[in-house]
């Protein structure tokens, strides 16, 4: 007789919620997601450190707390994705931390990692980021792609997909038909159109990418989730825009890095051309919190040192 009761409450167990890390004071900038099924509890990519207080009250409003998660599923281990979770194994030692095995070292030792931020954000780390502890190595899962995860009754199944990383995994929840795809997407803020490219160094790497967006479009997502921030609805439009865009703001900063004097004069030069195409597209407080939230500059850091890369090793 109880049967109708127990599946409508199991149905209620299994859900998917965003959780707003308000990165740097910002809503709608670096998106959690918490999956939740049948008692069991991970996030997909927990942020940087520096907002664990938020993450904190974000779980307590759903009545949990870090001891209630069993797993972390890190798309990559750039800090505004994973940077919290040392913090967060330290406070739940049972916590799994799934990630790739190329990313696997720099979550055990995160000083290498550090040391490129510190280059990019000169004196800005803390204030940016927080503390980034190191995640002991029996805490690890380690991904290749291919696997499959079960998460209380939920299937997620681990796809690889390089290209904003060597080390980028995306979660293709079978379950709900949600690609948790990190920055493979680019940035997409909910509630918007515009999709654009976040191309940070130290490898990113456009060939690769393609193959990335096929495997993902390859299993039919009916939604995405990006870190930068929430749902896209639909897939295969919002890639085809992201793809275009992608390739033609390499095809910019190939140009530019023709013609410039220097590179800080060639930054600028990026940096001028690609905000106004996005003001095109967005109004100006949009378009400033999509610059911040995609790093503009360190997209051109990284488009120009994938050229250059590219460029020595083809002479
Ligand atoms: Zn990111």
């Amino acid at each position: 007789m109880n049967f109708p009761i127990l599946r409508y409450t199991s149905l209620l167990m299994n859900s998917i919620t965003t959780l707003d890390d308000l990165w740097m004071g910002r809503p709608r900038s670096i998106a959690v997601g918490l999956l939740e099924s049948d008692g069991h509890h991970a996030i997909v990519d927990p942020g940087p450190g520096s907002t664990l207080d938020t993450l904190h009250q974000q779980l307590r409003a759903r009545g949990l707390g870090v001891g209630d998660l069993d797993a972390m599923l890190l798309t990559h281990i750039h800090l505004d994705h994973a940077g919290a979770t040392g913090a967060l194994v330290r406070e739940n030692p049972r916590l799994a931390v799934y990630v790739h095995k190329n990313g696997a070292p720099h979550v055990i030792d995160p000083s290498k990692l550090l040391a490129s931020a510190e280059r990019l954000w000169p004196n800005e780390l803390q204030r940016l980021f927080g503390e980034a502890l190191p995640v002991p190595a029996e805490n690890l899962r380690i991904l290749e792609g291919g696997e499959n995860l079960k998460l209380g009754s939920r299937k997620v199944e681990v796809v690889y997909t390089p290209g904003h990383a060597s080390h980028h995994v995306s979660y293709f929840d079978k379950t709900e038909g949600v690609a948790f795809v990190g920055d493979t997407a680019g940035v997409h803020i909910e509630g918007n159109s515009f999709v654009m490219p976040a191309t940070p160094p130290p490898d990113i790497d456009l060939g690769i990418w393609d193959t990335s967006f096929a495997a993902i479009l390859e299993r039919k997502p009916t939604r995405l989730f990006l870190t930068h921030f929430g749902y896209s609805d639909n897939p295969s439009e919002h890639i085809l825009l992201f793809r275009e865009r992608l390739h033609r703001w390499a095809a910019l900063t190939a140009e530019i890095l023709r013609r410039a004097a220097s590179d800080s004069a060639a930054m600028d030069s990026f940096m001028s051309a690609t905000y106004a195409e996005i003001s095109e597209h967005l109004p100006a407080g949009e378009a400033e919190h999509y610059a911040f939230s995609a790093g503009l500059n360190l997209s051109f850091l990284g488009l120009a040192r994938y050229l250059r890369k590219r460029a020595t090793a083809a002479s």
